[in-house]
């Protein structure tokens, strides 16, 4: 051992010196250490030996402490005789050896080099090696301040032994209710490290003691409680001196079981902390006993889906969220239509077995917070949550899930020897809160369901007429808007957009739906409608090809050829992959100047997605597509990311030029966008311009360039085109 590593040893030796209180643990763990530090395989410390010398050179001692050879600690506290070479004189390893090692008649063959350490006048320490050592320093004179002090706790250790064994009678009892005890017990020091541990610790834990002694009791833990829990516990035991409680647990083969914990610590006389002692029991057996109770009273066990006594719980729960969000939530219910009819023909087990993969398609038709319930036969029952607070829209949301239901559940079902078919009939109901009790609720939705069987079967009705009618016209809505582009019902309206000079500049196409019964449609009632149903795909390509072949036209006069095209992109057709292509072949087909061509964005597009919307941006701007935010200021307008966006124009929302000359607040808005635009660089539009008053509040402060019914209203090509040439006539 070099001179350098000595320090370490030393430091190490004197704190296992120091927290040790009994006498037995402190000299296995001086060994311990000592073998751990030096390349001794093994060794044994005698203590109280006998000063004088017997005439056949043979001295009778017992071994106090011993580790590393198993023989050795089978005669731990035994006497054996050992020459007393080996005891007293300060022989080095060079000094006859062989004899003094044949000694150790249990070990005899395996040692070669023994070192005798003697602890002041206590006793001795002998450390034995297979081969010899590779000590460069002799360890005696390095260990020698180590060893004084190890003499000294060994008398501490003594007197506090002494002390405690006036209880040895009591403690011979503890012993045998801790050796025969049922529950596991673990005692750790005041450092957390554990001491020792009874044969049930071993038994539930699957660590015998050896392998836990010195270590932390974490060693135990399952990782299922976070840190907090593990906070709380500690506290507890600081501030009320106990714990207990439920607590999952790692045994050493991996498998984490739930046990019941108690932790008292335990203090001297003085009230200084001695020790921690943890008792628990394994709860696990319990536990499974409680959950297959719990798995029979609240769940079918043909499908494992809740019973009618879980539902009515989960109802309760959403009955009260509903309260507390305001928003709505649906009850479905449903029936297999030729249920009956199956199960008698086919036999109980291909029923069964229906059933079975009807509550699995159930499942994956919902979302995770849904609730798909059994109540016997085949009756079924979901309850949607978290649905609109708007009853329309929760409508439209409660339907778009009985439709899937219904689609699904009508496939095919391929059974073990037999592929068979069903149908649903499906009542729905909206609940918010606690309008309605639970048991209207569930009698309306069954109610709901007997209409939808009358109605034939493999149909989804609502309780409620207002909201089945509201289902049924967006349905037809939906039909009718899937055949209106072929139909050429859609159309473009142009609204004109004039600088502070009265001179147009240009205009926004506004899509228009000229429906043959409900006549013309605006955008704002079929748009969102388009943007669900995936429509806004198709129906978006077709008004940038019907603008881009507008702009086309009017290069050829001399009155439209400067005039720029503003077309409004909605976020699902500007999220497609491909959308710069589509823009840039839509351009090049119609031979469009794209310098002509603005897209209109909003804020929620951009902001879904910045990176995306900054890249499709910069690459249509480099085909020389220029860009305007639209309804600016309603959504987040943050400088921060303006900044970033290639954006060429802002358009002051509709909303704050309404109230610009009667709202300060308004006019304050309105002010901050102009000059958030002059930072920027960008040229500001104001939309809705209705009055004289506004636009020159708007001209005053920077804005000049409007758009609104003072200058127009949207209106078919051929209108706008006479009305630019009047205009013009009259400018002439
Ligand atoms: P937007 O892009 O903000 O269009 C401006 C809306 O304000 C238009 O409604 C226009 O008619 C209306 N407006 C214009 N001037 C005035 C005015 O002085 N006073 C008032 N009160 N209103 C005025 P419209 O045409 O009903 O369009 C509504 C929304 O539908 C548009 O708002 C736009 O978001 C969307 N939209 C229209 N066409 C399309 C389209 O082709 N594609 C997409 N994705 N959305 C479109
Ligand atoms: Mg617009
Ligand atoms: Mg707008």
């Amino acid at each position: 051992m070099e001179r350098d590593d000595v320090l370490p040893v030393l430091y190490d030796l004197a704190v296992t010196i120091g927290s040790e209180i009994s006498v037995k643990p402190l000299l296995t763990r001086t060994l311990q250490r000592l073998l751990y530090h030096t390349s001794f395989s093994a060794g044994f410390i005698c203590l109280d030996v006998p000063p004088c010398r017997k005439a056949d050179g043979q001295l009778e001692v017992r071994l106090d402490a011993v580790v590393g050879d198993f023989d050795l600690i089978g005669v731990i506290g035994k006497t054996i005789a050992l020459p007393c070479a080996l005891i007293c004189e300060t022989a080095g390893p060079e000094t006859g050896q062989a004899a003094l090692l044949s000694a150790l008649r249990c070990a005899q063959t395996q040692y070669r080099v023994y070192l005798r350490l003697p602890i002041d006048h206590c006793g001795v320490i002998v450390l034995l090696a297979v081969e010899r050592p590779e000590t460069k320093l002799p360890l005696t004179t390095m260990l020698q301040p180590v060893l004084a002090h190890l003499a000294k706790a060994i008398m501490l250790c003594r007197n506090n032994d002494a002390h405690t064994s006036g209880l040895i009678n009591q403690r011979d009892l503890l012993e045998k209710v801790f050796e025969s005890s049922h529950s596991g017990v673990m005692i750790t020091d005041a450092e957390g490290r554990i001491v020792e541990v009874n044969p049930a610790f071993t038994r539930i834990t699957g660590y015998a003691s050896d392998e836990v002694y010195g270590r932390n009791p974490n060693l135990l833990a399952s990782g299922r409680h976070d840190h907090e829990f593990y906070r709380e516990m500690w506290d507890d035991i600081r501030t009320s001196g106990h714990w207990e409680g439920e607590i999952w647990n790692r045994r050493k083969n991996g498998e984490v079981y739930p046990c019941w914990l108690n932790i008292n610590p335990v203090q001297d006389a003085n009230g200084a902390l001695l020790y921690y002692v943890g008792m628990f029991s394994d709860i696990s057996k319990r536990k499974e006993a409680e959950a297959q109770i719990h798995q029979l009273a609240f769940y079918d066990p043909l499908t494992d889906l809740p019973n009618r006594r879980l539902l009515i719980e989960r109802l309760q729960q959403a009955f009260a969220f509903g309260m507390r969000s305001g928003q709505h939530g649906a009850v479905l219910f449903l029936d297999l239509d030729n249920f009956k009819t199956l199960n008698d023909t086919r036999g109980h087990d291909v029923g069964d077995q229906l059933l079975s993969e009807v509550a699995k398609r159930l499942n994956k038709c919902v979302r995770d917070g849904d609730t798909v319930a059994r109540l016997g036969g085949d009756e079924f029952v979901v309850v949607l949550e978290s649905l609109s607070s708007a009853p329309d829209e929760a409508a439209a949301q409660a339907d778009a899930v009985a439709e899937k239901i219904r689609d699904d559940l009508s496939m095919p079902y391929l059974l073990a020897d037999y592929t068979c078919h069903t149908t649903p009939s499906i009542g729905v109901v909206l609940f918010r809160g606690q309008q309605q009790s639970l048991d209207e609720v569930m009698k309306f939705a069954d109610t709901a369901m007997y209409q939808a069987k009358t109605a034939g079967r493999n149909t989804i009705r609502f309780y409620d007429p207002v909201m089945q009618a509201a289902v049924e016209a967006r349905a037809e809505l939906e039909d009718d808007l899937r055949n209106s582009l072929e139909l050429r019902q859609l159309e473009l309206f142009y609204q004109i957009q004039m600088d502070n000079r009265n001179h147009p500049i240009g205009a926004e196409a506004l899509l228009r739906w000229r429906h043959p019964v409900r006549g013309l449609i605006s955008p704002a009632q079929f748009i969102p409608l388009a943007e669900e149903t995936g429509l806004i795909i198709p129906v978006g390509l077709w008004v940038l090809r019907t603008a881009c072949a507008q702009l086309d036209t009017w290069q050829g006069d001399e009155l439209t050829q400067n005039l720029t095209l503003a077309v409004n992109v909605s976020a699902k057709q500007f999220r497609q992959p491909d959308f710069v292509a589509q823009v840039r072949r839509t351009l090049a087909e119609s031979g469009a100047k794209p310098g002509l061509l603005k897209l209109e964005l909003t804020e929620s597009i951009v902001l879904e997605d910045a990176e995306d919307a900054i890249a499709k941006m910069r690459e249509l701007k480099e085909a020389g597509v220029s860009f305007s935010m639209d309804d600016f200021g309603t959504g987040y307008s943050s400088l921060q990311y303006l900044k970033r966006l290639p954006l060429d124009q802002i358009k002051i929302d509709q909303s704050f030029v309404r109230d610009i000359v009667t709202d300060s607040n308004g006019a304050a808005i309105v002010q901050t966008i102009i000059a958030m635009g002059e930072i920027l660089g960008l040229n500001v539009i104001a939309e809705g311009v209705e009055t004289e008053v506004q636009r020159e509040f708007l001209d005053l402060r920077g804005c000049h360039a409007f758009q609104g019914f003072l200058y127009g209203r949207p209106v078919p090509i051929r209108d706008f085109e006479a009305r630019l040439k009047e205009e013009n006539n009259v400018r002439l």
